[in-house]
């Protein structure tokens, strides 16, 4: 006997990861796009008139971001101007085939499309970086930089605002690793869905609540166009086992993800959550937490051929870089130092908070 719908009592195809629930391919689609909406609503997301630049690199999240963006923004007229902001870390074989998808986005969604690139805006593609530095902290390079890259295209599109494809397990899983971590700073503030608020650009992850899951099955019934290739130059072992281990609590209990998440929400309704102080990088004018930013930092390791400088293994490499005639000034010596602790603390891919 077939099984019904448990919205609309017609003939159920799917079973909801997220619920359990039995539903046609309809009232999933129905469920799935209005709770995004109310996530959007609820949190106040977006203003009538705003710019948003959609971070958009061709894999499930964004691509199902996009497409349900544009789809609520037509239907319940948000007002928005909608981009496809994509970056280009220069990875072969990975990164080309990926942004292609985004080319094929661009005119399935009709929707702008600005690419920046790392070899542009630094002179290194990843590539480049993964010959020098070999495959252990080619993420945090990679994370620091695309968080800037995303940041810099936003600029040059007048964006008000990024949009990233964070779903509900990329944030479990961070709040996961930051218990684990025993980053309580970090655990406080990396389940707000809107972060650098009080700056010029703000980040928000519609799809906070969403499961991934769901986003796949999304994709899949809507046949939408993504890639789903792993990035080569992929080592994060660490998260890989906070992502299994969540993995695992999900197949015994759905709720875990969103329970989760709401364990870490409780943290951070404490008045007191400090979320960082934005100011502008004294060296390359973008938004920055300390005087110099993480990107200029690791820049200069890589240009001056001391890649580990930025990334807090710096001691040798530092009285090198003084024996070599090169220097900072006390205001960057300090800020250099701050910064190198704050990366070693933040290997965290692009899923960074
Ligand atoms: Fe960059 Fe992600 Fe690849 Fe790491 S896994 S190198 S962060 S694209
Ligand atoms: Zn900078």
């Amino acid at each position: 006997m077939p099984v019904c719908c448990a919205a609309c009592s017609g003939k159920a195809v799917l079973k909801r990861p997220k619920t359990g629930d039995a539903l046609c391919r309809e009232c999933f689609f129905h469920v799935f796009e209005t709770e995004i909406h109310h996530t959007i609503l609820d949190a106040n997301l977006f203003t009538a008139g705003e710019t948003v630049a959609i971070g958009a690199s061709g894999g499930k999240d964004s691509t199902v971001l996009a497409y349900v963006l544009k789809l609520l923004n037509d239907k319940y007229d948000y007002g928005l101007k909608l981009i496809l902001l994509s970056v280009d870390e220069g990875i072969t074989g990975y990164r080309d085939d990926s942004l292609t998808t985004v080319k094929r986005n661009q005119k399935q969604y009709d929707l702008p499309l600005k690419i920046v690139s790392y070899e542009e805006l630094y002179g290194w593609t990843m590539d480049a970086i993964v010959k020098e530095i070999g495959l252990k902290n080619n993420c945090t390079f990679c994370g620091v930089f695309r968080r800037q890259a995303l940041d810099r295209g936003a600029v040059l599109v007048e964006a008000d605002k990024i949009v990233t494809g964070h779903n509900a397990d990329d944030i479990a899983e961070t709040v996961l690793m930051n218990v684990l971590r025993g980053d309580i700073a970090r655990l406080r503030r990396c389940t707000s869905i809107t972060t650098g608020n009080e700056g010029y650009l703000p980040r928000c992850k519609p799809l906070k609540y969403t499961y991934e899951k769901e986003i796949v099955m999304y994709a899949y019934f809507k046949k939408l166009d993504y890639f789903s290739t792993e990035c080569i130059y992929s080592p994060n072992a660490y998260r890989g086992y906070a992502r299994a281990f969540l993995k695992d609590l999900e197949a015994i209990r759905s709720s875990s993800i969103i329970d989760i998440i709401h364990s870490g929400e409780s943290l951070s309704i404490k008045k007191d959550v400090k979320m960082p102080t934005q100011m502008t990088c004294l060296q390359c004018g973008y938004i920055s937490s300390n005087k110099v930013c993480k990107a200029c930092v690791l820049l200069e390791g890589l240009n001056k051929g001391l890649p580990k400088l930025g990334i807090g293994k710096g001691l040798k490499a530092r009285q090198k870089l003084v024996a070599a005639g090169m220097t900072l000034t006390n205001t960057e010596s300090q800020s250099t130092s701050t910064e190198s602790t704050a990366v070693l603390n933040t290997d965290k891919q692009s899923l960074e908070f």
